[in-house]
């Protein structure tokens, strides 16, 4: 993690940056132009979302530095990423940032783009496949359906939203997905409520899409609050609120069966 601080200024070519979306976890959906960018790296900077198993083989050239933030405390802040990549493109390097899922979906990635410009930096964005399309997908749930629902809003639950918020989303009334909504669940969810969403309402909580401990949660709005609480669901997770929920197909017969009691309790509301 050294600055290459002692070559001298224009010693030495400039360097570039690549954004690279690695997609929701898995390799198999890094895209070519994200494989080939890690191929050429000489250095990646890598988050605890981004796929990291493989990293070594995925670009064998590369010194990787591991800047994911891990609950509870942040080995490295967003000020030090951008400092780091900065630093290692000036030097002359081929830095690679691999981000988890797009990197331009709450990722902070045009925070990064804006600092290589300002350091004057070649900067390229490979987009990748964002965790709040393809993690529902994995559970089976698709966010738009002819006769169900046209339209999907992806909002990012890090902070409460505003009654303006909540009130648009319920008037809608297409699929709603939440990234980084599970610390804002019990405002999130009682806000809808209070709007006039119907308490019968579907929500899917899909903890750790793409690993071997993928888990969907299948609730209503009105319970979702204690089927979370119940299942000790935790972050990183997708939340998807809407009619769209009931199409999901796991294979995992433990959220079949709560689709069918989600189902029930809409027929009976
Ligand atoms: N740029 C990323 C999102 C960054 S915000 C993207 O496009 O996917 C981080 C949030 O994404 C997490 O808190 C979680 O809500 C979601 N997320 C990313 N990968 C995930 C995964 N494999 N499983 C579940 N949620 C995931």
């Amino acid at each position: 993690m050294t600055a290459q601080s002692s070559r001298t200024a224009g010693s030495v070519s400039t360097g570039s940056v690549t954004l690279v979306g690695g997609g929701p976890g898995t390799a198999e959906l890094l895209t070519i132009a994200a494989v080939t960018a890690l191929q050429q790296a000489d250095v990646v900077l890598f988050d605890r979302l981004a796929p990291n198993d493989d990293l070594a083989s995925l670009a064998p050239k590369a010194t990787l530095i591991d800047v994911g933030k891990r609950a509870g405390s942040h080995p490295v802040s967003q000020t030090g990423i951008e400092d780091l990549m900065v630093e290692h493109a000036l030097s002359g390097q081929r830095v690679v940032r691999l981000k988890g899922g797009d990197p331009y979906v709450f990722g902070r990635g045009s925070e990064e783009v804006l600092a290589c410009h300002r350091n004057g930096i070649a900067v390229t964005v490979i987009s990748g496949v964002t965790s709040a399309i393809a993690v529902p997908a994995a559970a089976g749930i698709p966010l738009t359906h002819r006769g169900i629902s046209h339209a999907f809003t992806v909002i990012s639950g890090h902070a409460p939203l505003t009654d303006n918020e909540l009130e648009g989303l319920t008037l809608l009334g297409s699929t709603i997905v939440v990234l980084m909504g599970v610390g804002t669940l019990p405002t999130f969810s009682q806000g809808l409520l209070r709007h006039g969403m119907p308490a019968a309402m579907p929500v899917a909580i899909i903890e750790r899409g793409f690993s071997a401990t993928q888990r969907t949660t299948v609730s209503t709005l009105s319970t979702v609050l204690a089927d979370a609480a119940a299942a000790g669901v935790r972050s990183p997770a997708v939340l998807v609120v809407g009619e769209v929920v009931r199409l999901a197909f796991s294979g995992d017969s433990a959220a079949e069966d709560l689709v069918a009691r989600a189902a029930e309790f809409a027929v009976s509301d």
